[in-house]
């Protein structure tokens, strides 16, 4: 391809040239602002060279007095030895260099243009790095400091870069987009426009609009032609043959091709490109022998399974022409290599994609984080985009099963056609199938029926030899999320990786099984002593819990570890897992992240449960069920604008019994429906009564958003009571958007255009992403209690994250609750930083009995702990 090759060579150098030269006071910065100019001028065309003159530099910098200056002089050296080291494909030994750099710059020249070059160097090893999710930010906030700056040559190369990043996740709009963009703001330099039209060409060509890419290309062609760079030149040429090709005009391309091979010099993936390209048009022509000849040469290293993404279109052609000439295994390798690299650049876009989904919220930069809520604006258009891709890649399997898969595949049945004849292979056969049988495609370890023999097994063995078998269940944490987020294919990986990391803590005398999903066992068929297995489940938990790089991103996931060994707590296999089974749930409700050893008292604390659940389906009926009312105050004016309902279950023998706890319980026995249609029509009835600037706040489970009837359950709730909607807040938390959040969204865009309003419960606690707030259109976000407390306690990051909550809010016309302000501190503070409401034991315990002498008492003294009952 060679269109990274270019846009990133020139912008670069663009950049390089841009830098700012400071006035020299003594004679020693003028010797280092020397070796600094000196390190520039060869950086372009001798890396190697650059990166010993920026250590030289760094040495003069060491010898100027301590100082501010001698301090920035080491980051320039700092930032120009990672230049350099990029370039010579070492970012990891850059990327140090470039966070140490930017430390320093941040501190002593924040926002100046060194520290956005900085920012820029260090997207530009985020992305050679694989790690997408920080380049873009990284890009975003070097554009804002240059914007601030007037830089205009600098901000239309970031906005090439954006459109480069875009164009890699195959979302061509948006790259055209920021290419277009960059073009209106600054169009002065050569350098800059080469790039432009030439990344134009690529997304044209992407799009299958091979005129106008040639029409770019040729644009491209004549500047860079004028810019004397030999280098440049034959990499836009070498784009314009391939899209020369597939405009099918070949005697073009072949023109383009030599004029391209007389400038490429030595430069292996240039020489690479064009052979290919030259490969293709034989092919195409029918000269075969020449075809193979050409292609030979563009692979003349050897090297096909480790090539890069310049490679993926040559090693399409290489597939095709082996298959035709009777080579099927070399086609083969060819067809895993395109298969490989096609499906990095498919991650690639998932990731991207995925940067824009997770606009994690990152307190230190609220504005950057306004940029990301835009994006999540596109981010239904990049779904599309991804999905119009996958449809394309179907489509390009497809055509090439004509040619080579089908030369491959009939190659293959041959083989095994002739080898069924031979008795020894047959067994062989057999030995294969009853292993596929046994094993897990995708992880390779037995699977469930297999299980069942493997446990059945180690029982009876323990029985005969009087020893012990053990079983440990292991359930893994979160892991829908990275499916959800990253992708099934990184889900895939991920499994895999666990599935190596059991298989090694299992050993060679125990078995690592997947039972399913992210479901896995392990089966100890002689169990050592007690410590032994719940040093293994540690073990166990330790090691998955631990960061995974998946798709060159880190994820983390976590276990929980449920262990039974046998004959004590079960004889059989089905006894024996659903006592690991009840362990492993205990492991989950006592916070995940733990290995527990089954009890007998699981079994108590099971029935116990159930005879909760039993007692809960007719709490309702029997009036043990009421709801409590907590006050909410306006933060300027201290006055009542609203309550909210919580539930209480005072159970005639337990006493009462938290929300917290028996919400779950009516989750899991399927009451949660019939709960919360009773909280809306009883809360709406009694808000009924209240003065109308008084609102009610009503929860909502997660559940109830996701199941059936929870709208019209609103509707008749206001019906019945003569609630007027905009009285109705509707409380729900992030979680909502976790499972199927397009019902989510539906769901809850029918109650707001019943013109009840909402708003995101506890936020901050869960993933917190802005997305969530645009979607489904929250009218208040309420500050969950344990940032109001750590804030209140000095914590910085809490600070900076209500901050940010705040200001966002304000720009979007949402409100802002603050939940649980027990004290004067945590009042004071809220009200300093601009939360609109709040909320909490300091002004009023939850009550039964929201009197009207409670309605209007709007100073800051501690109103509202209601002599009556407080039932919280
Ligand atoms: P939530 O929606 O975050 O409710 C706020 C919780 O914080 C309530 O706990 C409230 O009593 C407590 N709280 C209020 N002010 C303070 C304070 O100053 N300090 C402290 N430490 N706590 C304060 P509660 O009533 O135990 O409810 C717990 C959770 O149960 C609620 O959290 C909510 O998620 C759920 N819940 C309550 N009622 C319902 C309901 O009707 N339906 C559903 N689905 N969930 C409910
Ligand atoms: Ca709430
Ligand atoms: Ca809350």
């Amino acid at each position: 391809m060679g269109l990274r090759g270019v846009s990133t060579i020139a912008l670069m150098a663009a950049a390089l040239v841009a830098a700012p030269v400071r006035a020299a006071p003594s004679p020693i910065a003028k010797q280092f602002e020397f070796a600094i100019a000196d390190t520039k001028a060869s950086m372009m065309t001798d890396p190697a060279a650059a990166l010993s003159k920026a250590r030289a530099a760094a040495t003069i910098a060491k010898s100027m007095p301590e100082g501010r200056e001698a301090r920035i002089a080491r980051a320039t050296s700092e930032w120009l030895s990672s230049e350099a080291l990029t370039r010579l494909g070492e970012p990891e030994r850059a990327k140090p260099l470039v966070e140490q750099a930017i430390a320093t710059v941040r501190a002593e020249q924040p926002g100046s243009k060194l520290n956005a070059d900085l920012l820029k160097s260090s997207a530009a090893i985020a992305s050679k790095t694989g790690n997408i999710q920080s380049a873009l930010p990284l890009l975003h906030q070097a554009f804002s400091i240059y914007q601030k700056l007037g830089e205009t040559r600098s901000q239309a190369i970031i906005l090439q870069n954006i459109g480069s990043l875009y164009y890699d996740a195959r979302s061509y709009q948006r790259a055209l987009h920021y290419y277009d963009q960059a073009a209106t703001v600054y169009k002065d330099d050569p350098a800059v426009t080469v790039s432009l039209h030439n990344n134009r060409g690529s997304v044209f060509k992407e799009m299958g609009d091979f005129t106008a890419a040639e029409k770019q290309y040729a644009e491209a062609i004549v500047i860079a032609a004028k810019m004397d760079s030999p280098f440049l030149l034959a990499n836009v040429l070498s784009n314009l043959a391939w899209a020369q090709i597939k405009n099918n005009e070949l005697a073009a391309a072949q023109a383009t091709i030599k004029r391209g091979l007389s400038l490429a010099g030595s430069d292996s993936t240039l020489i690479a490109g064009f052979y290919g390209a030259a490969a293709q048009i034989s092919f195409q022509t029918g000269s075969t022998d020449e075809a193979a000849r050409q292609i030979a040469i563009s692979f003349r290293d050897g090297n096909i399974e480790n090539t890069t993404m310049e490679a993926r279109d040559n090693h399409d052609v290489a597939a095709k022409i082996y298959a035709a000439i009777g080579q099927p295994d070399l086609a083969y390798r060819h067809l895993r290599a395109f298969k490989r690299l096609d499906d990095k650049g498919r991650d690639l876009a998932s990731s991207t994609n995925d940067a824009l989904m997770s606009a994690q919220f990152d307190a230190t930069n609220q504005k950057l984080r306004i940029s990301k809520l835009e994006a999540q604006k596109v981010q239904k258009e990049l779904a599309l985009e991804q999905s119009q891709n996958k449809l394309k890649n179907v489509a390009a399997v497809t055509i090439f099963g004509g040619v080579a898969a089908l030369a491959v595949i009939l190659a293959m049945l041959f083989s095994v056609a002739t080898s069924r004849r031979r008795r020894r292979e047959i067994s062989a056969a057999n030995v294969q199938l009853t292993y596929s049988a046994h094993h897990d495609l995708l992880t390779d370890l037995p699977n469930r029926a297999y299980f069942r023999e493997l446990a059945g097994d180690a029982i009876s063995d323990a029985a005969q030899s009087g020893g012990r078998a053990a079983l440990l269940l292991i359930d893994l944490d979160r892991f829908k999320l990275v499916n959800d987020t990253l992708g099934h294919n990184a889900g895939d990986e991920l499994l895999k990786l666990v599935a190596t990391h059991l298989k090694a803590e299992a050993g060679r005398d125990a078995h690592a099984v997947r039972l399913g999903g992210d479901e896995f066992a392990i089966i100890v068929p002689k169990a050592g002593s007690e410590e032994d297995l719940m040093a293994l489940g540690g073990r166990i938990v330790d090691r998955l819990s631990a960061p995974h790089m998946i798709s060159e991103t880190t994820v983390n996931i976590g276990a929980t570890v449920g262990i039974s060994v046998g004959p004590y707590d079960g004889d059989t296999v089905t006894t024996l897992t659903r006592t690991a089974d009840l362990a492993l749930y205990a492991g989950k409700s006592e916070g995940r992240g733990r290995a527990i050893r089954y009890g007998p008292q699981m079994q108590r604390e099971i029935d116990e449960r159930r005879v909760l659940e039993a007692d809960l389906r007719v709490a309702l009926e029997r009036g043990e069920i009421r709801i409590a009312y907590q006050a909410i105050y306006d933060a300027n004016s201290k006055s009542l604008v609203g309550y909210e309902a919580l539930l209480r279950w005072e159970h005639p023998t337990r006493g009462a019994i938290s929300p917290s706890q028996f919400i779950p319980i009516a989750e899991e026995a399927g009451l949660i429906n019939a709960i919360g249609d009773w909280v809306l029509k009883t809360a709406c009835a009694e808000a009924a009564q209240w003065p109308e600037n008084i609102n009610l706040a009503v929860n909502l489970s997660a559940m109830q958003v996701e199941g059936q009837g929870l709208v019209s359950h609103v509707v008749n709730a206001l019906a019945a009571s003569g609630l007027s909607a905009d009285r109705l807040e509707l409380e729900v938390t992030e979680s909502v958007f976790l499972h199927d959040d397009s019902k989510a969204n539906e769901t809850l865009g029918q109650l707001r255009a019943l013109g009840v309003t909402l708003a995101l419960d506890d936020f901050g606690t869960g993933f917190s992403s802005l997305g969530y707030l645009r979607r489904a259109e929250f009218s208040t976000i309420k500050i969950d209690r344990s940032f109001v407390k750590s804030a209140t306690q000095g914590s910085q990051d809490s600070l900076a994250i209500i901050r940010a909550i705040i200001s966002l809010a304000s720009d979007l016309g949402m409100a802002t609750t603050a939940e649980g302000v027990e004290i004067d501190d945590e009042l004071e503070l809220m009200c300093s930083l601009g939360c609109h409401r709040i909320q909490g034991y300091l002004f009023s315990r939850p009550t039964y009995a929201p009197s009207v002498d409670h309605f209007g008492l709007g100073n800051s003294d501690h109103v509202g702990i209601p002599k009556r009952s407080a039932a919280a």
